[in-house]
């Protein structure tokens, strides 16, 4: 497959160290995580010196001092080399980025260049057991106690929850106000008590990742943690940083895809049915021309929205539009694969069948794909919401 336009030399060198990085120190141990259910905390270590985190924050926070396009290149390659377990999408991608844009300065010294090297790992609380889509609805309550915040309630689906040192917790400081009531919490867990993690949830796909359930009982966190030092901001705050999730997540799922079709092109052309090579059938390669013109169409578009991320004005539908459309298509691509694999596409060891686990997820995550729906709709309806 041709390298997109922005991918320069430079870029092609970055893309390449890492790519060995993945092939080298994560995907041989990726059984051993997967059967504990998180990475071993020396990864991040490895990850931080080859420059893998936070390759988007500017370098006088500790950062790779790159932009979108370095950040991409980090998160398709893991995806890519079928390597999830490291979060780094949620580390590099989400955490660094609320932290480098409402954090104060002091904060940003103290937090970034340790979430660079790996030694300070991030998370992000958003979800509760009953509110997921509808961010209003959750419950955790942030009461302000003298010169620190006192903090109640529980998340669940928690990337990096085991892990995290840092944890950015989406809380209600007026319950009353609306969007207007939730507040942004930066927590430094080793500095507090009344936090309690879970054991690590039972997934379907992503084993090797670290996902658990978050209990803060009366957690006391400094009234500092409070992101940007002003109630209420949590909301806008979430939707300011949105736009480069959803694009993240279309990225990853892209990654995914690209995988797969090739995967699938090279067991083709190895498989024999009815004394010919299975790619030599008319079904064969009329599906994989299908998955090949819905891949090139959401790498088109995603080449579009990134641009616009970097030039500062991508537009939320937009990116809706595209979480959405490469989200769902990697569906259809990496079902599609899996049946002209047969029986072997139901095997683990086949990546096809890695594959098919672990893009299930992307429809759901970072805004599932009927929200992105419904705010692209909102876009087009002349009568409001
Ligand atoms: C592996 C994994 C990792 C995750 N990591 C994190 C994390 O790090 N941090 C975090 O905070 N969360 C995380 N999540 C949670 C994830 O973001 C939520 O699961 C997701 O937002 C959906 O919320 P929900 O599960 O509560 O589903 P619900 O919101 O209950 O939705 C259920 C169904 O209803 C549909 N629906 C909801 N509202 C509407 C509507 N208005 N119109 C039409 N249909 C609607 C949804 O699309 C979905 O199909 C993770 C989840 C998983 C599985």
């Amino acid at each position: 497959m041709q390298d997109p336009a922005w991918m320069t030399p430079d870029m092609a060198y970055f893309r390449d160290t890492i790519r060995k990085f993945c092939e080298r120190e994560l995907l041989p141990n990726e059984p051993r995580w997967e059967a504990q259910q998180h990475v071993d905390r020396e990864a991040w270590l490895k990850a931080g010196q080859a420059g893998m985190l936070c390759c988007g924050i500017p370098e006088q926070y500790g950062g790779g001092g790159g932009n979108f396009l370095h950040e991409a290149i980090a998160f398709s390659e893991q995806a890519r080399a079928l390597a999830p377990g490291l979060g780094n999408a949620v580390h590099s991608g989400i955490v660094a980025h609320y932290i480098h844009a409402f954090a104060s300065e002091e904060q940003k010294r103290a937090w970034l260049p340790r979430m660079a090297s790996g030694d300070l790992i991030g998370a992000l609380a958003m979800t509760e057991p009953d509110a997921g889509s509808d961010v209003q609805a959750i419950r955790t309550r942030a009461v302000r106690s003298g010169d620190d915040y006192l903090i109640t309630g529980s998340k669940t689906y928690i990337s990096n929850g085991t892990q995290a040192g840092l944890i950015c917790v989406v809380a209600k400081t007026d319950p009353e106000a609306g969007a207007r009531g939730i507040s942004l919490f930066a927590v430094e867990t080793e500095k507090v008590t009344g936090l309690r993690r879970g054991k690590p949830l039972q997934k379907i796909g992503l084993h090797s990742q670290d996902t658990c359930e978050l209990f803060f009982e009366g957690m006391r966190v400094p009234a500092s943690a409070l992101l940007g030092g002003v109630e209420g901001q949590g909301f806008y705050q979430l939707m300011a940083e949105l736009a480069r999730e959803r694009v993240i997540a279309g990225l990853v799922a892209i990654a995914c895809a690209d995988r797969a079709i090739e995967e699938t092109v090279t067991f083709t052309a190895n498989r024999k049915v009815f004394g010919k090579p299975l790619i030599k059938m008319q079904n064969t390669r009329f599906v994989l021309a299908d998955c090949a013109t819905k891949l090139s169409l959401a790498q088109a578009f995603f080449a579009q929205c990134a641009q616009r991320l970097l030039d500062g004005h991508l537009d939320p539908a937009e990116a809706a539009k595209l979480k959405y459309f490469a989200t769902d298509s990697c569906g259809q691509i990496v079902d599609a694969c899996l049946q002209l694999h047969g029986g072997a596409g139901y095997m683990a060891e086949y990546p096809i069948a890695r594959l098919y686990q672990n893009v299930r997820i992307h429809r759901i995550l970072a805004g599932s794909n009927e929200i992105m729906r419904e705010l692209i709709a909102r876009s087009l309806d002349p009568l409001g919401a």
